[in-house]
């Protein structure tokens, strides 16, 4: 008579491991798939296994019981040797090496191996050269039942040695639990031989895939879990493994130009709704398309899809990708929201090998190459001049600010009723000595990002504030200058400390200068910043708005905020020809006369922009038409040939 409370133990084992992965919501994906399969074949062999027991014990069988008795045998046998087969696969798919499955000799060994399994059962119908359920012996097995272990075994082997060559890729406890099943499988196999009435085998089993769900199965260690993606830190795990594997794949970096705009427009839970929309769009273009790609998302709004196929040509899927993920996500089109995705497309290892370039190209492929361009390609990109600098900014950054190779210019400011430039915008530029000219679009956000935006933002106040002393503004006509303050600086809790310090040393008046910031900041108007925008108002400086129009301004919000001016983006200004543009502007203008704003119109660059922004009464115009960003010296030259007349 067999023990059988081994096996009873198991069945609670896979009954909570199903749950646990129902609960835990780890249903999706092709590992968690096998897992389950894996998980329910099991239990459905042990409950197969003690029924077989059961029917063909003791002998002599009665006639039913040798039909039922080899009914059983056929399933333990085919759904044993089954889930030997899906966890050799599970351990490809979890280990994220599927492709290696995709050579041909290899796929062979596995399908061949797999119908002789097969095969051999059925031919058993007619041989009995497997095993036998008579009414006089009961279950015995016979000679070709070696062969069908054999397979098992093969199975085992490879396996085991899949596991022992993956260790160097694999986390150690994800690995022990990965081989464990193997030794624990092994070890039960044993014990069973040694003692053949202690049916171990499926509880060994079932320990074995518990610990797997213990140490392996774990969501909450890569789901982003608002979003229910996977997330950056499952995405720099995942590139550690290809690059690490040489695996040949695709990368596509998809980033949502306006992602942190649509985020504080319609509010975190609806964005987070947004996001799961547009992952579940992405899914399921690919799956149409027959393509297996892993999808993991960055905040703000990143995603970044990994595809095995190398051969897809991705550029071309990008109309059809922004048509179907605008049409899920038009429920939110009435609040004003668009989908504004660029695209990266890394082949690796082609393009591609450094860890660390391909994170780095992820993040700052949109600020090089064409204003509109939408898809960008990995390997024009690296030939880029703008890639290198941008590669090199930190010590760049630190030449600035050690080296002194920053610099101020200032573009003059038209004041339309006054008929002079009144004032002017203090932008920063870098003459690296080795990189030679380098704009603030590409090390402003680098530098925020670095951390380095503090010291270097002290550089450019103080170049401000000493150039101010130098000259005489009410001579020249000027009323103040403009100077760029970014969100980090807002946020010193010692900026006005830093700024009343400035303002002793350099003897400088505060109503000389505005201080320009944007909108962003307002998503962080936190104590500090409130505080600060307070104490600076109340020492005599002004603010101004910049870069308006291009996210989603709350109006009730601007007429509330202490700025005097609001400065309307080129890219406004660049659709103005066009009816709506048109339309825009005039309201914008009209509005802002409304709340008592003054109002800049940047980026203007024609006489044509000119002439229709006066007939529009603007106050003030910014532009290439009157000037370029000029150097200290020229532009004290330019007021002094312009103003003198006014
Ligand atoms: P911004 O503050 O909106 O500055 C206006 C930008 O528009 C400047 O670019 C200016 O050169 C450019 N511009 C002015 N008129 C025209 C025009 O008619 N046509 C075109 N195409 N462009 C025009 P720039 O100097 O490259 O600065 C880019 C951005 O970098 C600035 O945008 C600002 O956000 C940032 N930035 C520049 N200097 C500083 C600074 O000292 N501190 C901080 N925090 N940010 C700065
Ligand atoms: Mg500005
Ligand atoms: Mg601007």
């Amino acid at each position: 008579m067999k023990i059988f409370y081994f096996d009873l133990c198991a069945i609670p084992i896979y009954v909570l491991i199903l749950c646990t992965c129902y609960v835990r919501g780890m249903t999706k994906g092709r590992a968690n798939h096998l897992f389950l399969v894996m998980v329910s074949v099991s239990l459905i062999t042990t409950i197969l296994d003690i029924l077989m027991e059961k029917t063909v014990w003791p002998v002599p069988l009665t006639q039913a019981r040798v039909v039922l008795g080899t009914a059983f045998s056929y399933g333990y046998l085919l759904t044993r040797n089954l889930s030997t087969f899906i966890y050799f696969i599970y351990l490809f798919s979890v280990t994220r090496t599927e492709y290696r499955l995709q050579s041909r000799p290899v796929r062979l060994l596995i399908w061949l191996s797999g119908v002789t399994m097969v095969v051999l059962l059925l031919q058993n119908f007619f041989t009995h050269n497997v095993f036998t359920v008579t009414a006089q012996a009961g279950y015995s097995r016979q000679p070709m039942m070696r062969l069908l272990y054999g397979i098992a075994f093969l199975y085992f082997i490879m396996g085991t040695g899949y596991c022992v060559y993956c260790k160097r890729y694999l986390l150690t406890g994800k690995w022990i639990a990965l081989i464990s099943v193997y030794v624990l499988i092994l070890t039960s196999v044993v014990i069973q031989m040694v003692a053949p009435k202690l049916l171990v085998e499926m509880f060994g089993t079932s320990l074995g895939l518990l610990l797997v769900l213990m140490l392996i199965m774990r969501p909450e260690e890569t789901i982003d879990g608002t979003v229910v993606v996977e997330g950056w830190k499952a995405y720099l795990k995942h590139l550690d493994y290809i690059i690490k594997t040489g695996q040949h794949v695709q990368i596509v970096v998809v980033q949502m130009m306006n992602a942190e705009e649509i985020r504080s427009y319609i509010g975190d839970s609806e964005f987070h709704t947004y996001i799961m929309d547009v992952a579940s769009e992405i899914d399921r273009l690919y799956y149409e398309k027959h393509v297996h790609i892993d999808l993991f998302f960055e905040r703000p709004g990143s995603f970044y899809l990994v595809l095995e196929d190398t051969k897809l040509d991705v550029a071309s899927l990008v109309p059809q990708f922004v048509e179907t993920t605008t049409r899920r996500v038009r429920r939110y089109a009435d609040q004003g929201v668009r989908f504004e995705p660029k695209f990266c497309i890394i082949r690796h290892p082609e393009d591609m090998k450094d860890y660390q370039d391909i994170v780095s190209i992820g993040h700052m492929f949109t600020r090089l190459g064409r204003h509109d361009q939408i898809v960008f390609n990995a390997s024009e990109l690296i030939e880029m001049r703008d890639y290198n600098i941008v590669n090199h900014m930190k010590e760049i950054l630190n030449r600035a600010i050690t080296e002194n190779t920053l610099s101020m210019v200032y573009q003059p400011i038209y004041d339309i009723r006054e008929g002079r430039f009144r004032s002017a915008e203090a932008l920063a530029r870098i003459a690296d000595t080795m990189y030679g000219f380098i704009s603030p679009g590409l090390f402003i956000p680098e530098a925020e990002k670095a951390g380095l935006i503090i010291p270097l933002g002290n550089i450019i106040l103080e170049s401000v504030y000493r150039f101010i002393s130098t000259i005489d503004m009410d001579a020249l006509g000027l009323s103040y200058i403009e100077i760029n303050l970014s969100v980090a600086q807002c946020l010193q809790f010692d900026l006005p400390a830093t700024v009343a310090r400035l303002q002793e040393k350099y003897g400088v008046d505060p109503r000389h200068i505005n201080f320009e910031i944007t909108e962003t900041m307002f998503d962080n108007l936190g104590e500090v910043m409130d505080r600060n925008l307070r104490e600076l108002v109340s020492m005599g400086y002004s603010f101004s708005l910049d870069d308006y129009g291009i996210g989603y301004s709350n109006i009730h919000r601007l007429s509330k905020l202490p700025l005097e001016i609001i400065k309307i983006d080129k890219s406004l200004v660049n659709e103005m020809f066009t009816e709506k543009g048109e339309v825009i502007i005039r309201n914008t203008v009209r509005m802002m006369q409304g709340i008592h704003k003054e109002l800049v119109i940047e980026g203007v660059e024609t006489r044509d922009e000119m002439e229709a922004l006066a007939a529009m009464s603007c106050d003030f115009i910014q532009g290439y038409y009157y000037s370029k960003p000029l150097s200290a010296e020229d532009f004290i030259q330019f007021l002094k040939k312009h103003n003198k007349a006014a």
